[in-house]
């Protein structure tokens, strides 16, 4: 049994929610019960992963939940929430340098690196994740991604002891980092960016939120590309050639605006999403001989 006041008392009664509905913290709207959803400071999360470690309890960590399908038999672990109480950002001007908390979205950073005429992040201003989401999946759009900003990211390893990785420490690759072969925790970061044009880097960000809206089924939650790209191939160009744009499995469908998106067209379960990846995934592999990888992580 899970020694839950324990846990209250560590990190405050309201920060310890039992039995949370996981749709509620996923972009895709679906999915399982978390047995435990956190929210600790800072100042406890070590304390807290020794606490977990004493209890047996596992752990999972989450930012925006905007690339995460938790299945419908829940998580029998503590989802650990890197989300609100991780939210700041510090534009430094002299330096041409953000310092950003895990839990910081990716479009306040890109705003405030705005702001202060920075430019270098407009690619991501339109990515719903965190920093420390950002950081570990090395995000990127539009020709940019995380690698070609960071400077340095501090993380907290399973003992809770807190180091600082440099930018070539962290093994960024396609949606790859260091942070996620060694299950660290993302606590802040720095981004180096350069001066800029205001008035360029706003059109830079209207240009790629508007590709966004007229390319992407923004109007359904998703969790983004649902497979990673494949060598030499477009994910979701291979699967509308499958012919599997529209495809349905209750109420997950494969987009027919981008196919590269499974969409919760309403009621979605996380099984149906689950089962709709493996058709797409398995009438690709048929006809293509391609074998399409979840970008998506699926916990449970
Ligand atoms: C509409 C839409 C469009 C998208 N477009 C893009 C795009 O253009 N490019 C792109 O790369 N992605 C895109 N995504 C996917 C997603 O937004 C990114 O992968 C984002 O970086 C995930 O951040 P998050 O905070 O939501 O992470 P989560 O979904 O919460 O977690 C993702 C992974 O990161 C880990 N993680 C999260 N926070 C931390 C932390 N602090 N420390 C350690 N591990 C952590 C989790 O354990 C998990 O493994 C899109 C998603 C949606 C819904």
């Amino acid at each position: 049994m899970h020694d839950i006041e324990r846990l209250k008392s560590l990190i405050g009664e309201e920060n310890v929610l039992e039995n949370e509905d996981m749709s509620r913290h996923t972009t895709f709207r679906a999915g399982g019960c978390a047995a435990l959803f956190l929210t600790p400071d800072i100042w406890k999360l070590s304390e807290l992963l020794n606490e977990l470690k004493c209890q047996g309890i596992e752990y999972y960590i989450v930012g925006n939940g905007s690339n995460l399908l938790v299945r419908d038999t829940g998580y029998k672990g503590a989802v650990i929430c890197m989300g609100n109480r991780f939210d700041n950002c510090v534009v430094t001007k002299e330096e041409n340098s953000v310092f950003a908390g895990a839990g910081c979205k990716l479009s306040k950073i890109a705003s405030e690196a705005y702001k202060n005429s920075l430019t270098g992040l407009e690619f991501a201003s339109g990515i719903p994740g965190t920093f420390g989401g950002a950081v570990t999946m090395n995000a990127g759009a539009y020709g940019g991604e995380m690698a070609q900003v960071i400077e340095s990211v501090r993380v907290m390893d399973g003992d809770g002891k807190i180091f600082t990785l440099k930018n070539d420490e962290l093994k960024l690759g396609y949606r790859h980092s260091i942070v996620m072969e060694e299950n660290y925790i993302v606590l802040d970061g720095v981004l180096s960016l350069k001066k800029g044009d205001k008035d360029e880097i706003k059109a830079k960000m209207d240009d790629f939120s508007q590709r966004r809206r007229e390319k992407q089924p923004l109007e359904y939650p998703s969790a983004g590309s649902t497979f990673k790209r494949p060598e030499g191939y477009f994910a979701g160009k291979l699967i509308m050639d499958a012919g599997l744009a529209g495809k349905t499995v209750g109420g997950a469908q494969v987009s027919e605006k981008h196919c590269g998106f499974v969409i919760n067209k309403g009621g979605a379960t996380a099984t149906d999403i689950l089962e709709l990846m493996d058709i797409v995934t398995d009438t690709v592999y048929d006809k293509y001989e391609v074998k399409l990888e979840p970008e998506v992580k699926i916990l449970g």
